[in-house]
């Protein structure tokens, strides 16, 4: 049996918290208990909230705590054009389109919808895409392409699933009400989901499961936070051909009022613990390891 392969995957768009420290840690040292491989990867697609201190913070807070990992580290910034092929691709199966509708023009396009009652939002809480750019006749597309306006590249859900079948995936963790084992994966209630944008020409979902596939990663373990994007990974590896990686969902670090740790919720950075005189042991600790 080829060793496993894990990884620790972070965005550089803010500082890692103790929910960062545990998942790292639980992969590490994973990957050394099987005699498997550790990699590191920075998700930096998001040009316009990614830094160059965010990573650099990375790679000491991981050091800090004494994680290792295998060089080179992959940047998905620096591999745009492995995105672009698959999107390629998932042009030629006819399952992407473009939509041109500003953030403004959908939530307004929701607000109308709703007078009739509530509309489908996804696992998240987001509003289901509610326009109508799937159906654009192909002439008036390549129009508003070539005008330059900006747009959003959609995985058209429908036919997507219809070319996948049913999916399942393994699930050696849980997921937030248990599910463990062979899981049903329902991506349809994701609906329409961006994979690229004018400006950003990839996703998290997109580049997630190309780079998982490119690096041949056997074993996915993060928060279950990510749970239900599961089932939009292994819609994307069944209709690219990817591998389909063993998935294990763990538990999230919560503050002490029960939400769990995030960047937008300001939770204090790993750096900042340092500085306060908290010690990788007590790191550990806190989040509940040996
Ligand atoms: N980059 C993602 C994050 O920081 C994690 C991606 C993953 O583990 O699949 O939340």
């Amino acid at each position: 049996m080829p060793p496993p392969v894990l990884r620790f995957a972070p965005s550089s768009n803010g500082f890692l918290h103790l929910g960062h420290a545990f998942s790292a840690l639980m992969n590490f040292e994973s990957a050394q208990r099987r005699k498997g491989r550790f990699l590191l990867r920075i998700e930096d697609i998001d040009a316009t909230r990614c830094r160059p201190e965010f990573e650099t913070a990375i790679y000491q807070d991981l050091a800090w705590l004494g994680v290792s990992w295998e060089m080179p580290v992959r940047r998905q910034s620096e591999h745009l054009a492995d995105y672009r092929a698959a999107l390629d691709r998932l042009a030629m199966l006819g399952v992407l389109y473009p939509s041109f509708e500003s953030r403004a023009e959908i939530a307004a396009l929701v607000k109308a919808r709703e007078v009739d009652g509530a509309w489908p939002r996804d696992p998240d809480g987001v509003p289901l895409y509610p326009g109508t750019a799937k159906s654009l006749a192909a002439t008036e597309r390549e129009r508003r392409l070539r005008s330059g306006a900006p747009f959003a590249l959609r995985l058209d859900m429908e036919a997507a699933c219809r070319l996948a079948g049913r999916l399942t995936w393994i699930e050696r963790g849980s997921g937030p009400d248990g599910e463990t084992g062979e899981v049903l994966a329902r991506p349809e209630v994701w609906g329409d989901v961006i994979l690229a944008r004018k400006d950003i020409p990839t996703s998290y979902h997109l580049s997630v499961v190309i780079d998982d596939a490119l690096q041949g990663i056997t074993d996915v373990m993060r928060g279950q936070d990510l749970f239900g994007s599961t089932a939009v990974h292994r819609l994307l590896q069944k209709i690219l051909d990817l591998p389909q990686p063993v998935y294990n969902h763990h538990d999230l670090i919560r503050d002490s009022d029960g939400k769990k740790l995030s960047k937008s919720s300001e939770a204090i950075g790993l750096g900042e613990l340092r500085t306060r005189g908290m010690t990788p042991r007590e790191v550990r600790s806190f989040v509940g390891l040996p």
